[in-house]
C-alpha cells in the first residue's frame, strides 16, 4: 500500500490517463440524476454524494443475454448454442463510494467461490479496475460505519482516492491499483496520519451512534421466531424496490425467450419480496406471506450473509433503501428490533 498525491492543477492530466486505452467511468449529474457514466477526462467532477442507483449493474446487469439457440432441422441433435456472454472491456470506475465497493466484494463471494464461477461475473470484474471516493459528504441516510464499513472503507478496491483541499490523495490497495495510479503519473506521499484524521472526521459528521453488534451474538432461531416480524412486514408492499436499489442483492430469474425456431436465455434481476420468486411447481411457496418474505430479507442481511462471509453484514450502510422505500421501512429501525430479541430460556 502506497499513497500518493496529484495536486489540483495535474488533476486533468490524471484523469486522461486513467482513460487511456480504456472506459473511464465516474459519476455524473446530481441528485437521483447521478449516474456512473463515461466521462470524458476533463468533465469528471468529485462533487456528488453517490449515485442513485447501486453500481451493481456494471457486473450483474439487470437484464443479461446468456445463450442463444436454434434448431437446425437438418441437424441430427437438433439445437445448436451460441454463448451471449458479455466479458466486459477494460474499465477503470473513479469515484464508486466505499459502501458500493464493499457491496461488489460481498457480492462477489457469491458469483465467485470455492465451489463455483459465474463467467460473466468474472469476465468482467477481472477488466475493471477500481478506485473508489472517500465519502466527505454523507446523506443523511448514510451509516456505513454502523454496518462495519467506514466512509474511507478499502473493502472491494484497487485504490482509494479522498479530496484533500484541491488536491488529491490516493492509496493503493492491489497490484491492479498500484500499477494504474503509478502510470498515471501520480506523485508518492506520505498520508497514512492525514487519511486517519479525514476518516475519524468523516465517521463523526455521519454521527451514526447505534450499536446492531448485539445481532451478531443472538442466537439464529431466535431472531428467526421473534414475534416483531409480522408488525415489521405490516406496512410493507413487497414492491421489491429496496432489492432491486441494493448494491448486494443479487436474487436472479432465468428466463428462456423462444419462438419455434430458437430464442434467447436472459437472466434478469428478481426480488425475495415477490411471491413468485420462492413458489415451487407444485404450487407450494414456503415464503406464502409478506412476513416469510420481509424476514427473509432482513434475516438474510444481518444474520445469513454474516455466518457465511465471517462476519460481514449483508447491508454495507449505503441508505438507499432507506430513501427510496415507499412506506418508509427503515433497515436501521428493524434492525434495532433484532437486536432486542429475548434469547430462548437455557
Ligand atoms: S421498498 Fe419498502 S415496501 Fe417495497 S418491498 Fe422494500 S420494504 Fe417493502
Ligand atoms: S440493505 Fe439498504 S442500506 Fe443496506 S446496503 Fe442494501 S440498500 Fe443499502
Amino acid at each position: 500500500m502506497t499513497e500518493y498525491i496529484v495536486k489540483q492543477n495535474a488533476l486533468a492530466d490524471f484523469f486522461k490517463s486513467l482513460a487511456s486505452g480504456r472506459r473511464l467511468l465516474t459519476p455524473r449529474g446530481t441528485g437521483d440524476k447521478c449516474k456512473l457514466g463515461e466521462t470524458p477526462p476533463d468533465q469528471v467532477t468529485l462533487e456528488y454524494t453517490n449515485t442513485h442507483l447501486s453500481p451493481k449493474s456494471l457486473l450483474f446487469p439487470q437484464t443479461e443475454r446468456l445463450m442463444a439457440f436454434h434448431n437446425e432441422r437438418d441437424k441430427p441433435n437438433g439445437y445448436v448454442y451460441q454463448s451471449l456472454g458479455d466479458n466486459g472491456e477494460p474499465t477503470v470506475v473513479f469515484g464508486i463510494r466505499p459502501c458500493d465497493a464493499r457491496g461488489i466484494s460481498i457480492s462477489n463471494k457469491v458469483f465467485q467461490n470455492d465451489r463455483f464461477t459465474d463467467p460473466y461475473w468474472k469476465g468482467k470484474i477481472d477488466q475493471t479496475v477500481f478506485v473508489g471516493l472517500a465519502c466527505d459528504a454523507p446523506s443523511p441516510q448514510c451509516f456505513c460505519a454502523a454496518m462495519g464499513g467506514s466512509p474511507f472503507g478499502e473493502s472491494g478496491l484497487d485504490a482509494l482516492a479522498f479530496r484533500q483541499g484541491g488536491d488529491l490523495g490516493l492509496k493503493t490497495l492491489t497490484d491492479k491499483g498500484a500499477e494504474l495510479i503509478k502510470a498515471a503519473g501520480a506523485q508518492e506521499a506520505n498520508l497514512a496520519d492525514e487519511i486517519k484524521k479525514l476518516e475519524a472526521t468523516a465517521i463523526e459528521a455521519q454521527g451514526v451512534k447505534a450499536d446492531y453488534k448485539p445481532i451478531d451474538d443472538l442466537d439464529l432461531m431466535d431472531l428467526f421466531k421473534d414475534p416483531h416480524w409480522v408488525a415489521t412486514a405490516e406496512n410493507c408492499l413487497n414492491c421489491g424496490v429496496c432489492t432491486f436499489f441494493c448494491p448486494t442483492c443479487h436474487c436472479f430469474d432465468i428466463q428462456d425467450e423462444a419462438s419455434e425456431r430458437g430464442g434467447v436465455r436472459m437472466r434478469n434481476w428478481d426480488t425475495c419480496m415477490s411471491w413468485l420468486f420462492t413458489v415451487h411447481g407444485t404450487g407450494h411457496n414456503p415464503r406464502p406471506t409478506k412476513t416469510e418474505r420481509v424476514r427473509q430479507r432482513f434475516m438474510h442481511k444481518l444474520k445469513y450473509i454474516p455466518l457465511k462471509q465471517d462476519g460481514v453484514r449483508g447491508c454495507t450502510g449505503c441508505g438507499r433503501c432507506v430513501a427510496m422505500c415507499p412506506v418508509n421501512i427503515d433497515i436501521r429501525s428493524v434492525a434495532l428490533k433484532m437486536t432486542q430479541t429475548a434469547p430462548s430460556p437455557a
